[in-house]
C-alpha cells in the first residue's frame, strides 16, 4: 500500500469513526433532550397544578366555623387542637398578622377544622367548640381564644365538661349554656370531632397547628413569608404564572 492509499484509508477509518461518534452523540442528544423535555413536561405540570388548586386538599368547609368575606379569593385553613400549645402560640401571636392583612381587607376567609392529638380532653374541647358553633356560629371563635387563654398543661386533663361549660358562661358566649352541657354529657357533635380527625389523618394531617392555604399545605405555619407568598402565588392564579 502506498503512502498515499494508506493516509486516504486512514482517512476513511477516521471519516467512520467520526461519523459513528456523532451519530452515537447524536442519539445521545436526543435522548438526552428528550428526558430533559419530559422533565419540562412533568415540571410545568407540577407548577401549573400548584397555581390552579391541582394539588390542594379537597377540605370539607361546609359546616365549619369561618370568619372573614365568603367571596374572598383565599381560603386559610387551619387544623388545630384546643390543647396544644403550638396552636395557642399560632392563635395568639401569628393570627392577628393574617386577620389585619387579609381578613380584615377581604382577601381572605379562615376556617377552623378540628385535630384532636393530644388526649381525650382534646376530643372533649373540640366537642364544645362544635357544640357552641352550632348554638351560634360566631361564637365559636371568642369561644376558641378564651380556651387557649385559659389552656392548661398538655400532659395534664384538664379540658373537662364543666371546665368548659364555665368558660362559656365566664366569657358571656351568647349560647345556652344549659344546652351545651348536655351536648358535652349526650356526645351530640362527637361525630362532627370525628369526622374533622378522619378528614385530618386521611390527608396525613399529623401535627398541630397545620395551615392549608387554598387547600395547600403550609411547610411552616409561623413562616409568615411563607404565607404571604403562598397567598400570592393564589392570587396571580395559574395564567399569570404561567407567562412567567
Ligand atoms: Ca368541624
Amino acid at each position: 500500500m502506498s503512502k498515499k492509499s494508506e493516509t486516504k484509508a486512514q482517512k476513511k477509518q477516521q471519516m467512520e469513526t467520526k461519523s459513528k461518534k456523532s451519530k452515537q452523540m447524536r442519539t445521545l442528544m436526543m435522548a438526552t433532550g428528550g428526558v430533559f423535555l419530559l422533565l419540562l413536561i412533568i415540571v410545568g405540570l407540577v407548577s401549573f397544578s400548584g397555581n390552579n388548586g391541582g394539588d390542594g386538599l379537597n377540605v370539607p368547609y361546609a359546616g365549619q366555623p369561618v370568619q372573614g368575606d365568603a367571596n374572598a379569593p383565599i381560603t386559610i385553613t387551619e387544623f388545630g387542637d384546643f390543647k396544644c400549645p403550638s396552636c395557642k402560640a399560632f392563635t395568639e401571636e401569628y393570627f392577628p398578622y393574617i386577620k389585619r392583612d387579609y381578613i380584615d381587607k377581604g382577601i381572605a376567609k379562615f376556617t377552623f377544622l378540628n385535630n384532636p392529638i393530644l388526649g381525650p380532653d382534646s376530643y372533649t374541647a373540640a366537642a364544645a367548640g362544635e357544640a357552641i358553633y352550632h348554638q351560634n356560629e360566631k361564637a365559636f371563635w371568642p369561644f376558641l381564644e378564651a380556651v387557649y387563654k385559659h389552656q392548661g398543661d398538655e400532659n395534664q386533663q384538664w379540658a373537662t365538661q364543666e371546665f368548659l361549660v364555665n368558660l362559656a358562661k365566664q366569657e358571656k358566649l351568647e349560647i345556652d349554656y344549659e344546652k351545651l352541657a348536655q351536648d358535652l354529657k349526650a356526645g351530640t357533635f362527637d361525630k362532627k370531632v370525628r369526622e374533622d380527625e378522619a378528614f385530618a389523618v386521611n390527608s396525613g394531617i399529623t401535627s398541630t397547628p397545620t395551615l392549608l392555604i387554598n387547600g395547600k399545605l403550609v411547610q411552616n405555619p409561623f413562616d409568615y413569608n411563607e404565607i404571604k407568598q403562598l397567598i400570592a402565588e393564589e392570587l396571580k392564579g395559574p395564567q399569570e404564572n404561567e407567562q412567567k
